[in-house]
C-alpha cells in the first residue's frame, strides 16, 4: 500500500534528518519534494499545495530551524497533517436503529457487493449483530447470486424477491422482515453502473428516501485515483452519504483517493477493503494510515 509515496517521502526527509542545523531554504526544498510526492500519488494540486503551506507554517511556528532534530520534528508535523487531511479522528458507523439500516452505494465494480458481505461478517463476528443482507441490485442476476454465495459463506441470511424488480419495495419488505424476525441490522446492496447516470442516482436516492437509513456508505475503488474523488463528489452531491469505503487498498494504489476524499467531500472514510476475502476489511484510522505512509 502506498509504497511509492512512502519511498518518496522518506527521500524528501533524508537531507533534513541528517542535519543538526537547517535553514528555511532546506525546509522549502523538503516541502517541494513532499508536494511532488503527493502530486505523484494522485493528490490534486490544490490539496497538495494547501497541505505543504500548512506544514510550512507549522514548521516555522514550531521552531523547526532551531530544533535539536529538525528532521524528526518535520516528520511529526507531516504525520499529524496527513492524519488531519484524512479526518484525524476515527469515525464510527451509526448502528442506532431497530433495526439499524445501512445503505451501500457505488459504481459497478467498486466492490460494493463484496463490501456489503464483509461488513455483514464484521458486524456479526466483531459487534455481535444479527444481520440481514438485502440484494437490491435487481438488474444483475449475477450480483444477487454473488451475494447469496457470500451470505452462505459467512452464515448471514440474504433477502431477495425474485419476482420484484423495484428496489424500494425490496428494501421496505426486507426491513419488515428484519423486524418480524428480530434482526437488528439490515445492509442493503444497491445497483451500480459503470459510470454515473441519472437513472442509477434517482433509484438509489429513492431507496434512501423511502427507508431513511441510519447510515449510507459510498464504496469506491481506491485504484481509480482522481476519478474516485470525482465519483465521491457526484454521489455526495446527490445522496449526502455518511461515510466512504475505500476498497482495493491491498493493490498497488497510489494513495490519492485516501488522502483527498475527506477534504473534497468532507465525509469521513469509515472502512477500507484489503482483499477479496471476507475478513479483508478494516476500520479506517487516519493516524494509523499516516504511520503506514511515513513507514
Ligand atoms: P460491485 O460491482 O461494486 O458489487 O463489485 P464486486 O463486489 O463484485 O467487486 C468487484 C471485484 O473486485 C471482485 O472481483 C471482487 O473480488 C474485487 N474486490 C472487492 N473488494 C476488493 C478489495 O478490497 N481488494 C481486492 N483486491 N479486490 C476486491
Amino acid at each position: 500500500m502506498f509504497e511509492n509515496l512512502s519511498e518518496k517521502l522518506e527521500r524528501a526527509f533524508k537531507t533534513l534528518k541528517g542535519q543538526g542545523h537547517i535553514t528555511e531554504i532546506n525546509v522549502a526544498e523538503t516541502l517541494k519534494d513532499v508536494r511532488k510526492a503527493l502530486l505523484d500519488a494522485d493528490v490534486s494540486y490544490k490539496v497538495a499545495k494547501s497541505f505543504t503551506d500548512t506544514v510550512k507554517e507549522k514548521a516555522l511556528g514550531q521552531q523547526v530551524l532551531t530544533a535539536v532534530s529538525p528532521g524528526q520534528l518535520m516528520v511529526k508535523i507531516v504525520h499529524d497533517e496527513l492524519a488531519a487531511l484524512m479526518g484525524a479522528e476515527q469515525a464510527e458507523i451509526n448502528l442506532k436503529g431497530a433495526p439499524a439500516v445501512i445503505l451501500i452505494a457505488g459504481l459497478q465494480g467498486s466492490g460494493k457487493t463484496t463490501f456489503s458481505a464483509k461488513l455483514a461478517n464484521y458486524l456479526k463476528t466483531k459487534k455481535n449483530r444479527k444481520v440481514l443482507l438485502v440484494a437490491g441490485d435487481v438488474y444483475r442476476p449475477a450480483a444477487i447470486e454473488q451475494l447469496k454465495v457470500l451470505g452462505e459463506q459467512i452464515g448471514v441470511k440474504v433477502f431477495t424477491i425474485d419476482e420484484d424488480k423495484n428496489p424500494v419495495n425490496i428494501a421496505r419488505k426486507a426491513i419488515a422482515h428484519a423486524k418480524e424476525f428480530d434482526i437488528n441490522t439490515v445492509i442493503i446492496d444497491t445497483a451500480g453502473r459503470l459510470a454515473i447516470d441519472e437513472q442509477m442516482m434517482n433509484e438509489i436516492a429513492a431507496v434512501k428516501q423511502a427507508v431513511n437509513p441510519h447510515e449510507t456508505l459510498f464504496v469506491v475503488d481506491s485504484m481509480t485515483g482522481q476519478d474516485a474523488v470525482n465519483t465521491a463528489k457526484a454521489f455526495n452531491d446527490r445522496l449526502d452519504y455518511d461515510g466512504v469505503v475505500l476498497t482495493k487498498l491491498d493493490g498497488d494504489t497510489r494513495g490519492g483517493a485516501a488522502l483527498t476524499i475527506r477534504s473534497v467531500v468532507d465525509k469521513p472514510v469509515k472502512f477500507v477493503g484489503l482483499g477479496e476475502k471476507m475478513d479483508a476489511i478494516d476500520v479506517f484510522y487516519p493516524s494509523r494510515m499516516a504511520d503506514r505512509i511515513l513507514g
